[in-house]
């Protein structure tokens, strides 16, 4: 297919939601001398230490390299579960008592997301309609089918197993194997939570200094003293908040997430008939391929956005919308001849145990590691990072664990890493698709 053939006329490669809000400096804030805590990255989970920090009485500043929101938090897909896609792994659980305090714990996230847009009538178009897991395999499907127990029980997911004869009832496709239908699941517009954050915390005074990149993070005494292109703060504590984009400011958190882009595809506006019969519930929608593709409607109901790992390695959106778009026919065969309007990229963190984490390391607290789902994790572990901090944590959260593991063979550098994992997770995939 011509590439010419996908492209709407209006094409850009940008965030689809940036129409509704693109990160912007509208005023650049001076960087403060001073701050009880510097927060480093001004994505949820830093925007969401500094409000919960300045709630119990401290004072932060968020120091941004780019425009606020620049990083994954106004780019992501926007599904929000319980802070775990249904059916991850979280390999890194040492028991079945710690596997549930994680279920539990990415539970409370979601209870979280939802009390903090209420609370604070954050308009992001929260749209509670839960979320439907596509079984790329017959395999695949018996093994969610385990998870299911677990899943009800410990993370309140209101979850059921959906057979292959039943899944026109969710999705206009019949590319799957049957798969889990989560209720307790929602979407939002990514970029106008990030907005309704920005908004909580400028209206409380919080310095968010875009264009501020830290350079170099020194000890003196009892006190940090954290270098921006503009300027030196002088901070109690610091909070590492880089997620995907973390660097060599902090080399010891850098080899252990692992930078992985993710791709998103948003198509025209569609008629509203064929819009509507795509997925009936107006679920968002994930498979169990290693290579995962994503999928739901935009907030209107008129347009689907379409995302996945189209390429291991850090790429150009424009190369990677050809590969989305063929995945989204192999699913929606009707939807030939639909249109791109937008195509665009951001970068997830993963770590080697697949769990996220939040922590301290080199007298540094962190709060990192999305595993590609953390709109409702990343304001999570800010926010109780923020608490822990502050002495106001009533609770160990799960995911402050001891252990971060990184691995003997990768020192941050995700470049030889990425182009041998993809590979073997497309050949895995095959073989499950193949054989069962
Ligand atoms: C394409 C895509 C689709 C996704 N889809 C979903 C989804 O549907 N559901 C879901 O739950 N999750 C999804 N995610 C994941 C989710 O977006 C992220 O987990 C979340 O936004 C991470 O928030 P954060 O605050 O930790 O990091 P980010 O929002 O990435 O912010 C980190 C910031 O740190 C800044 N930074 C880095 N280094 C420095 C430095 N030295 N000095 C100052 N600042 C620095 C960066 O500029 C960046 O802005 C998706 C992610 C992507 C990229």
């Amino acid at each position: 297919m011509a590439r010419s053939d996908i492209f709407h006329t209006d094409f850009q490669a940008k965030p689809f939601w940036w129409e509704a809000y693109q990160p912007t400096i509208a005023k650049a804030i001076d960087v403060p001398h001073t701050a009880r805590v510097a927060v480093i990255g001004g994505g949820y989970a830093g925007l969401c230490a500094a409000i919960e920090l300045h709630k119990l009485g401290l004072d932060a500043v968020v120091l941004e390299a780019a425009e606020p929101g620049f990083g994954a938090s106004t780019r992501n897909g926007g599904m929000v579960s319980g802070g775990t896609s249904v059916g991850k792994r979280y390999t890194g659980a040492n028991s079945k008592e710690e596997l549930e305090r994680l279920y539990a714990d990415a539970s409370d996230s979601f209870t979280l997301i939802e009390q903090i847009i209420a609370e604070n009538r954050i308009d992001c178009e929260w749209t509670r309609s839960g979320r439907f897991g596509g079984a790329w395999a017959r395999k695949h499907y018996l093994q969610m089918a385990k998870k299911l127990g677990p899943l009800n029980d410990y993370a309140d997911s209101d979850a059921y197993m959906l057979p292959k004869e039943r899944q026109r009832d969710e999705i206009a496709s019949d590319y799957y194997h049957g798969g889990m239908v989560a209720k307790r699941a929602a979407h939002l517009h990514p970029a106008k939570y990030y907005k309704g954050l920005l908004d909580i915390a400028t209206a409380r005074g919080i310095a968010i200094c875009g264009k501020a990149p830290v350079t170099r993070i020194a000890q003196v005494g009892a006190k940090w003293h954290v270098e921006t292109g503009r300027g030196t703060v002088e901070a109690g504590d610091v909070i590492i908040a880089t997620n995907g984009y973390t660097g060599d400011v902090t080399p010891n958190l850098k080899r252990r997430v692992v930078p992985v882009g993710s791709y998103l595809i948003a198509t025209e506006q569609m008629p509203e008939d064929l819009a509507c019969s795509l997925m009936p519930h107006n679920r968002s929608i994930y498979d169990t391929r290693r290579v995962l593709t994503y999928y739901r409607m935009s907030g209107d109901r008129r347009r689907l956005i379409f995302g996945g790992r189209a390429k291991f390695s850090l790429s150009d959106p424009l190369d990677t919308a050809p590969i989305l778009y063929q995945q989204m026919l192999d699913r929606f065969p009707q939807l030939a001849g639909t249109k791109i309007t937008h195509a665009w990229t951001g970068n997830v963190a993963f770590t080697f145990d697949e769990v996220p984490h939040m922590g301290r390391m080199d007298g540094l607290h962190y709060a990192l590691g999305c595993n590609g789902s953390g709109v409702a994790m990343m304001t999570y572990l800010g926010t109780q990072l923020a608490r822990k901090i502050a002495g106001a944590a009533n609770y160990a959260c799960a995911f402050d664990r001891a252990e971060f593991p990184g691995h003997p063979l990768y020192n941050g550098d995700p470049k030889w890493l990425l182009p041998v994992i993809g590979p073997y997770f497309r050949a895995r995939d095959w073989l499950d698709r193949t054989l069962g």
